[in-house]
């Protein structure tokens, strides 16, 4: 029996993926197979769910149904032990929603909901997967090399090509954006060597 909190994200993340920008990234699967995971809360994962300055907006349901399922999540530490920041790791939270290891079993894509608080910086880093990331609530630098930054706010989407290195920088206002992968999903995050940098 799926804990109802689960159903009313999966029916957001289905609205979500209605969009356009989500729609021609990757389709989403009509089956996704639900199954618990053991609920794990990363240290940052308090500060999503109590941020003020998460203002409702146009995705209120989708950051109210990713806040009601937190206590269930298994939030992930994807950065402990890679050289990050104490404060980084402190702050910075994540939980896969879809994905092969998720809540919603998908072998096409992977989907997490990420946050940032105010004033955080996400150090250059790079993978294989390709990337879009959608703004659900406050506002971001995007920094992609050889770009020139910008910032995000409710709505907007991001794209990462593979491998490219990206950065992102939270300023007087926190981040909360649906994260999207397909390709080479299995290949974690590395820093980007600030060497390789223009
Ligand atoms: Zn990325």
């Amino acid at each position: 029996m799926m804990d109802p909190r689960w159903q009313s994200l999966l029916h957001e993340v289905r609205a979500a993926h209605a969009l356009p920008a989500l729609s021609s990234f990757a389709a989403l699967p009509e089956d996704l197979p639900f199954r618990a995971v053991s609920p794990y809360l990363s240290p940052g994962a308090a500060g999503m769910c109590s941020d003020p300055g998460l203002a409702a907006g146009r995705f209120a349901g989708f950051h109210d149904a990713l806040i009601a399922a937190a206590p269930l999540a298994l939030w992930r530490e994807t950065y402990k032990n890679s050289g990050a920041s104490a404060e980084f790791l402190d702050r910075f939270a994540c939980y896969e929603v879809i994905g092969r290891d998720a809540p919603f079993a998908c072998e096409a894509l992977r989907g997490f909901v990420i946050y940032f608080p105010a004033g955080l910086h996400y150090p250059w880093h790079h993978h294989p997967a390709e990337e879009l990331y959608l703004i659900l609530a406050g506002e971001a630098e995007f920094a992609v090399e050889g770009e020139t930054p910008r910032v995000l706010r409710g709505n907007d989407t991001m794209y990462h090509a593979s491998n490219v290195p990206h950065a992102m920088t939270t300023h007087d206002q926190p981040v909360m954006a649906y994260v999207l992968w397909r390709g080479d999903m299995t290949t974690k995050p590395v820093w980007t060597d600030p060497d390789a940098l223009p």
